[in-house]
């Protein structure tokens, strides 16, 4: 029998690089393994995003009032203003169904999850072709003004230089590539 270890699975890559796309894939093909990890977040549902299946939106006075009270594993203020955290009581809900939690967090919030789930967590870090490629993709996604896909590539080229510090690197180049190549590091990670 496997070990009952509480593992932990942290997805993070620069805004765009298909990472939500990847997280979907994996959780379509290992619904009895992996459960998405929600996180508390303050900025406003975008499109068809639904509380407490997307994120638990939440004011910033009630995220404050967790910081306060030590419920977040890992908490960060990820773009001007707003607040995105994972609490503790998410991983505990998601241990108990008997799953592994799968986080899709940014760069620092995934450096920081690992140092402190060292032996249990395994971390992939997905890689847009290039920055030029990443800024067209989140221009076709449509979701986001001019501005702020500005922010957002500028933001990206810096998160980029995190690279290295994750447990494993999968290109998007191709995205169904890459969907199989982290399935294939997640189901080898989950049978250790
Ligand atoms: P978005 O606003 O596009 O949904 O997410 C913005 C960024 O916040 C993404 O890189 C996403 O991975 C990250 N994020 C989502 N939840 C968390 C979290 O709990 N902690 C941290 N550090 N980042 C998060």
């Amino acid at each position: 029998m496997h070990s009952a270890k509480k593992k932990i699975i942290i997805i993070t890559a620069p805004s765009g690089s298909g990472k939500t796309s990847v997280v979907r894939h994996l959780l379509e093909q290992m619904p009895d393994k992996l459960a998405f990890s929600i996180s508390a977040a303050t900025r406003k549902p975008r499109g068809h995003e639904k509380d407490k299946e997307d994120y638990y939106f939440i004011s910033a006075d009630e995220f404050e009032k967790r910081i306060q009270n030590n419920e977040f594993v890992e908490w960060e203020m990820v773009y001007e203003g707003k607040y995105y955290g994972t609490l503790k009581s998410e991983l505990e809900r998601i241990w108990q169904q008997g799953k592994t939690p799968l986080l899709d967090v940014d760069v620092k919030g995934g450096v920081y999850i690992q140092q402190q789930y060292p032996n249990s967590s395994l971390s992939l870090f997905i890689e847009p072709p290039s920055i030029e490629e990443l800024e067209r993709r989140l221009r076709a996604r449509g979701t986001e003004s001019d501005n702020s896909i500005k922010y957002r590539v500028s933001k990206a080229s810096y998160e980029m230089t995190f690279k290295d510090k994750f447990d494993e690197v999968v290109i998007n180049e191709d995205l169904q590539k890459a969907c199989k190549d982290a399935e294939k590091i997640i189901r080898k990670f989950l049978e250790s």
